[in-house]
């Protein structure tokens, strides 16, 4: 398929136009082989060799998720987003420094305080939202990378994309977001001056909730994202063929279902900040979010799929209402189409600094008349 003809919409639905050669089956076969076939004049003519570089599943998937982030030097799946994410890190000279938000993911920020510093990276935590903290931060010459993640978990704190990537650009650092949460159907980082965008495939990508993978994509083809594809082989970061096809089977139907839960995550964050029992829904989308204006700005086709709400009472009448939910998941994780419902404090552990009454909500695709009416019983039966 030619790609200028189509929408990343359509393109998707048809994974670029992968078939299968032989037999013109319109999905193409999972390819499991761990080696190649070379040639008589020893050369490797397919361009595969060996598998844990080379394997056509994973590329057709790639092709996909690199046209979806407009990445002009393309895509690497990794077997976790935590793959992913330390990869773009470990890449980084030793003796490196990289500012990071104070509020993030917290599996990769707990890497980042605890097994960063033996590759001789030394980590500034900031807030995010905060171009001056970032500015403040910065060790000239020796800032070679600020993480962001847009929105970022679990309050959903909006950083301006292009203008931290100018601060970054302006000091000789890479500038690099984790938008596993926005998704390509909200935001694409690399058009907005990013130089590398990390997703966990895990979440709304795959959507299916039985895939654990991660993908990085570049703007530029440049001897940084040259050692990141090298550590990618060296280390055998790799996904399997088979999380790879069932990754490119959930991007057919990527759009429809971020739509869908986009739409309904409106609805409930509109419904819920005007719910008596919750004290505070943060959510971009609602106009009064701390971030709402710049999201605004850089978010496309809605806000999302992910809510925060504080309820009132505090923590015990926030992990009462996760107790009492019926036809929500009580789960970690997000992005998939059954929604989910996560005393988040509970998962993270001592020194989060995640709030003790919040509850963060992945919604679906169930009808969303459904899911505020379990929540609304669930948050009155915790209230007594
Ligand atoms: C899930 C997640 C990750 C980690 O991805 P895994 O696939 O679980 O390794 C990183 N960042 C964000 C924002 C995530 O939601």
């Amino acid at each position: 398929m030619d790609k200028k003809d189509y929408s990343p919409r359509t393109l998707a639905v048809h994974a670029m136009g992968a078939i299968d050669p032989i037999t013109k089956a319109v999905v193409p076969p999972i390819h499991v082989a761990t080696t190649y076939i070379r040639d008589e004049d020893n050369a490797y003519s397919s361009g595969y060799c060996y598998g844990r570089p080379d394997n056509s599943t994973i590329r057709e998937a790639e092709a996909v998720l690199a046209h979806l982030e407009e990445a002009k030097a393309g895509a690497l799946l990794f077997g976790s987003g935590m793959a992913a994410a330390t990869a773009v890190f470990m890449a980084l000279e030793p003796g490196a420094h990289v500012i990071a938000p104070k509020v993030m993911y917290w599996a990769l920020r707990r890497w980042l305080l605890e097994d960063a510093p033996a590759l001789g990276l030394s980590v500034t935590f900031v807030e995010m939202d905060s171009l001056s903290q970032i500015e403040a931060a910065i060790q000239p010459g020796k800032t070679r990378l600020i993480w962001a993640e847009v929105p970022s978990n679990p309050l959903w704190t909006i950083t301006d994309i292009r203008a931290a990537a100018d601060l970054a650009h302006t000091h000789g650092a890479l500038f690099a977001v984790d938008s596993t949460v926005a998704s390509p159907f909200h935001t694409r980082p690399l058009t907005l001056g990013a130089d590398v965008v990390m997703h966990s495939v895990s979440k709304i990508l795959n959507g299916h909730s039985d895939v654990i993978g991660g993908v990085l994509m570049a703007a530029k083809d440049d001897a940084y994202w040259a050692r990141v594809k090298r550590i990618r082989g060296a280390i055998g970061a790799i996904l399997g063929p088979f999380e790879a096809f069932l990754l490119m089977r959930g991007l057919r139907t990527f759009h429809l279902r971020a739509e869908a839960q986009a739409k309904a995550a409106d609805t409930l964050a509109k419904r819920l900040a005007a719910h008596p029992l919750v004290a505070q829904v943060l959510y971009p989308g609602l106009p009064q979010h701390p971030g709402h204006d710049i999201a605004a700005t850089q978010m496309e086709n809605g806000f999302g799929y992910m809510i925060s709400i504080r309820v009132s009472g505090g923590e015990a009448a926030a992990i009462a209402t996760a107790a009492k939910v019926r036809l929500w998941k009580r789960a970690t994780s997000l992005g998939g189409v059954e929604s989910l419902i996560e005393h988040r404090a509970s998962i993270e552990g001592p020194g989060t600094p995640c709030p003790s009454d919040l509850l963060r909500l992945s919604i679906g695709i169930e009808d969303a008349e459904d899911l505020f009416n379990d929540l609304d019983q669930a948050l009155k039966a915790a209230h007594g």
